[in-house]
């Protein structure tokens, strides 16, 4: 492959921030043959600490699909939970997960896409330290270059070059930078790209529990009057419980000892959980949707968060980002395969038009969804409740449904169809 470091350039592509969209870009780069290097200010180790990021993601099987591809899955693997099944239950009582189904429910099985998705399941769940831990190896594994811990401060593009000035003063140049350094991006300041969004005024506060029966891969989301709640299935029985409170109720519940914390938990949810114990501390987010005003600048892209923040309601965010980090490394390899300069705007812009849709999409139907979800109103309670049990009755509704969550619809990258590049 032709390669633009030739021309004198420090790496073929400069990705600012190796969280996993990030470093996802970075080793599809690699693979396809182009240099990337990866700047990020926190250093890998500190990154997998169990106490740096309490999350665990849900992985839509199209995107899992891709680590297979770039060969990270095997390091991923023994962590990873299949999502069988999706329960979701509106309403204060527990429903399909109670054995006495509420009026309205949504269930989705994977058994009922297994001849479209290959068997695989809805998706899959995986500690975030544990997908940074596997990611951190393959990206050694692949020799690629990481410049932790380092700052991006400053971009300036020229006619053929991007300058990027990292904050300890070293300059790296190359055709094009990728703004990949999630809600603060740098790149996205600095390229002039706005963003619009707004605050939630809420918190999502995530804490893991080991469960007292099996989960059978099963996860489920309650909308409650309060606001949604997700128990997400984690390998060895453990789960992730993900929900919002106020600011003030998210930072109590962070200090509060374990049994005020489970306390609360019963108060607000019920028995849905069973005996549940904590496993770990609890973690809060400030929830807020971003969105940059474009994807792309003059030799910049964005990806990830740096171009969507959106409210983790249905687990959607690093998908997004998943889902853009392939394309954008399809888009950029083909280029550099044609011989053409991979900064330049007729190939970023295909970039652009790729993911422009599908982000704007998902990331407005994210936050309708929480103004719907998040509010006790009866009118609307009934709308989304019989809206839910449309969509379970109608097979080819659900069916579609779940091939969307897994990421598996639109005009797809080929890493997510499970091929190289
Ligand atoms: C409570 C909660 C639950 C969630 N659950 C899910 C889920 O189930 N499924 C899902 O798909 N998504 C989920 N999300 C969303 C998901 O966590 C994010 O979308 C995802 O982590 C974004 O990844 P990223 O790589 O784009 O950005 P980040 O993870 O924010 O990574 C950015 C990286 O850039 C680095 N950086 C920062 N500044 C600079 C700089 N100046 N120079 C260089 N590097 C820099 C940072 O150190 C970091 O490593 C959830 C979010 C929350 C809050």
């Amino acid at each position: 492959m032709p390669k633009a470091k030739g021309g004198g350039f420090d790496a073929d592509v400069i990705i600012a921030g190796a969280g996993m969209a990030g470093a996802t870009l970075a080793l599809a780069l690699a693979k396809a043959g182009l240099e990337p290097v990866l700047v990020d200010p926190v250093v890998f180790d500190a990154q997998i600490a169990p106490t740096f990021d309490g999350r665990a993601s849900a992985i839509a099987y199209a995107n899992f699909r891709q680590w297979k591809a770039l060969g990270a899955a095997p390091r991923l693997e023994p962590h990873v939970q299949r999502i069988e099944q999706i329960l979701v239950t509106d309403g204060r009582l527990p429903g399909a997960s109670a054995g006495a189904p509420a009026p309205f429910f949504l269930r989705f099985d994977s058994a009922e896409i297994a001849d479209r998705s290959d068997g695989e399941p809805l998706g899959y769940m995986l500690e975030n330290r544990h997908t940074r831990a596997g990611l951190a190896q393959a990206i050694a594994a692949a020799g690629i270059e990481v410049l932790a811990p380092a700052r991006v401060a400053r971009a300036e593009v020229g006619p053929a070059k991007v300058v990027v000035t990292l904050a300890d003063g070293r300059a790296l140049s190359a055709p094009v930078v990728v703004g990949a350094e999630g809600r603060g991006s740098v790149i996205r300041d600095q390229a002039g790209i706005g963003a619009i969004g707004w605050d939630y005024n809420q918190v999502g506060v995530v804490a893991t529990v080991k469960l007292a029966r099996p989960h059978d891969g099963v996860a489920h989301e309650y909308f409650l009057p309060s606001g949604p709640f997700a128990i997400l299935p984690l390998t060895e029985d453990r789960a992730s419980l993900v929900w919002t409170e106020s600011a003030g109720a998210g930072a109590a519940l962070k200090t509060a000892r374990p049994e005020v914390f489970h306390a609360h938990l019963h108060r607000r949810f019920g028995d849905f959980l069973g005996a549940a114990t904590r496993e770990g501390p609890v973690f809060t987010y400030p929830l807020s949707l971003q969105l940059a005003e474009r994807l792309i600048a003059p030799r910049v892209a964005l990806l990830g968060d740096a171009a969507h923040g959106v409210h983790p309601i249905a687990g959607q965010g690093l998908n997004l980002g998943l889902k853009g980090a392939a394309a954008l490394a399809e888009t950029l390899v083909e280029a550099a395969r044609l011989g053409e300069d991979i900064g330049s705007e007729v190939v970023l812009e295909r970039y652009a038009a790729w993911r422009r849709f599908d982000t704007a999409a998902l990331s407005a139907g994210m936050d309708l969804f929480v103004r719907l979800f998040s509010n006790d109103h009866p009118l609307l309670r009934l709308g989304r409740g019989l809206g839910m049990a449309a969509v379970n009755h109608i097979g080819p509704a659900r069916r579609f449904f779940m091939q969307e969550a897994g990421g598996a619809v639109g005009d797809l990258p080929k890493l997510l169809r499970g091929e190289g590049l």
